[in-house]
C-alpha cells in the first residue's frame, strides 16, 4: 500500500527507471545518493553502475524493501541505507550524482540543498511534476520565472531530458512528469561567491517579484535587516557606527517614500502579471495617497498624520548606500521578473561593495 502523503508513485515501467539512470553517465568510481527510493526501480540500476549508493527513505517500510530486494546479491554491500526526511539532514552526504524520482512536496527544498553544497555532485537526474519542471528552465519575463530559476541557471546547468506520463507510475499521479539533468558548476567554475548571499537578495527581489527594485527594497523588515548584517560587517572590518537618533521628518522624505511602495494589502501582485495585466508604472498605494502627504514625503501607516520618524544615524547611511547602488548599478525601475542573473549578481557586487549583505 503506497502513501501519498509521501508522494509515494513507484515507478513500473523499467525503461524510465533505465533512462534516467543512463541518463547519469555513472562510473563505476561513483558515489550515488538516491533520494526516496521507495521499492528499489532505480536503486538497483545505479548499484549495478556505481561504487556506492546512498539512499534516504522517510518510510521505515519502503527503507526495509530496498533493503531486502538486494540482500543476499553481490549488490547488498554497495548499498547504505538512511531512514529519515532527506531536508531534515543537516547536509546531503558528499557524492559524485544525485538521482531521485523526487516526492514532490519536497522538489525546491532539495534542489536549494544540493545548489548550497560547496562541493555539490557532478550531476543530478531528478523527476519533477512538469510544472515544477518549467520553473527551472523559465527565462526572465516568463509567469513561471523565480528565484528558484535564477538559482538553478546561476549555480548550474539544467536541461529538459524527457517528458513521463502519469501512467508509468503506481498509483498514477494527478498531473504529468518531466525528468531533468543539472549539472552544477563544481571547481573553479563555480562562482566565487556564498549561496546564502545570492540567495539573499534573490528572496528580497522575488518576495514581489512584479515590483521594481527599489520597492522590493523598501519595506521596513528589509531596512532592518540590511542594518542588523551592515553592523556585523562593520564590527568585523572596525568601522564605527554612529546608533545616536536623529528626529527626520521632511529631512529623510526622499527615503521615506519609499516605504510607500509596500503591498500593505499582502497580494504580490503575481496575478496580475500572471493574467498578463500591464503595469501602468505606479504601485497601488502610490495612486491612492493624498498628495499633500506624497509631497511630504513622510507618511504614517494610514496615511493620515505625517510621522515624525526618529532613525538611527547608521539607519539612514544603509538606506543611503541601497538607494545608491541601486541607481548606479541602474536597476531600481526595473523589475525583478524582468532582471536576468547577470543583472542580480552586478547587484550583488555592488551591495557588498558598500559592505551590505544578505546573510
Ligand atoms: N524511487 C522509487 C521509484 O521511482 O519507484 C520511489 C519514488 S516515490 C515518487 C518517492 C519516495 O520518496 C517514496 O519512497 C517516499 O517514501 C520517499 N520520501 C518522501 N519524502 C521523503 C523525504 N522527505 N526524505 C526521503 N524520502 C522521502
Amino acid at each position: 500500500k503506497f502513501d501519498k502523503d509521501y508522494g509515494q508513485h513507484i515507478l513500473k515501467n523499467p525503461g524510465i527507471s533505465d533512462a534516467i539512470v543512463e541518463k547519469a553517465f555513472l562510473k563505476p568510481t561513483d558515489v550515488v545518493l538516491e533520494v526516496g527510493p521507495g521499492t528499489g526501480n532505480i536503486t538497483v540500476r545505479c548499484l549495478e553502475k556505481a561504487k556506492k549508493v546512498i539512499a534516504v527513505e522517510l518510510d521505515p517500510r519502503m527503507g526495509a524493501e530496498v533493503t531486502k530486494r538486494v540482500q543476499g546479491t553481490p549488490l547488498a554491500k554497495k548499498l547504505e541505507v538512511i531512514l529519515g526526511d532527506v531536508i531534515k539532514m543537516p547536509e546531503l552526504p558528499p557524492c559524485d550524482a544525485l538521482i531521485s524520482n523526487t516526492p514532490y512536496q519536497i522538489s525546491s527544498p532539495l534542489i536549494f540543498k544540493m545548489l548550497a553544497m560547496p562541493n555539490p555532485p557532478r550531476v543530478a537526474v531528478l523527476m519533477f511534476q512538469r510544472e515544477f519542471a518549467k520553473r527551472l528552465v523559465a527565462k526572465p519575463g516568463d509567469v513561471l520565472y523565480s528565484r528558484l530559476s535564477v538559482n538553478v541557471n546561476f549555480w548550474a546547468t539544467c536541461k529538459h531530458i524527457m517528458k513521463v506520463g502519469k501512467q508509468n507510475f503506481k498509483p498514477p499521479p494527478k498531473v504529468e512528469s518531466d525528468v531533468v539533468r543539472i549539472e552544477p558548476l563544481t571547481g573553479s567554475a563555480r562562482p566565487n561567491i556564498a549561496f546564502e548571499e545570492f540567495d539573499g537578495l534573490l528572496r528580497i527581489a522575488f518576495n514581489r517579484k512584479n515590483k521594481t527594485l527599489r520597492a522590493s527594497f523598501s519595506p521596513k523588515e528589509v531596512m532592518s535587516m540590511c542594518e542588523r548584517n551592515y553592523k556585523v560587517y562593520c564590527s568585523l572590518n572596525n568601522i564605527p557606527i554612529d546608533e545616536s537618533i536623529v528626529e527626520t521628518a521632511a529631512a529623510d522624505a526622499t527615503t521615506d517614500s519609499m516605504d510607500v511602495d509596500m503591498d500593505v494589502d499582502g497580494d504580490n501582485d503575481d496575478d496580475a502579471a500572471a493574467a498578463g495585466e500591464e503595469w501602468d508604472g505606479l504601485d497601488d498605494e502610490d495612486e491612492d495617497m493624498p498628495v499633500f502627504f506624497k509631497e511630504l514625503g513622510a507618511v504614517d501607516k494610514d496615511f493620515k498624520t505625517p510621522s515624525r520618524n526618529p532613525k538611527s544615524h547608521v539607519a539612514l547611511i544603509v538606506k543611503a548606500k541601497v538607494n545608491k547602488v541601486l541607481t548606479e548599478t541602474d536597476l531600481a525601475d526595473k523589475r525583478s521578473r524582468q532582471c536576468d542573473q547577470t543583472d542580480f549578481l552586478k547587484l550583488l557586487l555592488a551591495f557588498h561593495e558598500e559592505g551590505i549583505h544578505f546573510s
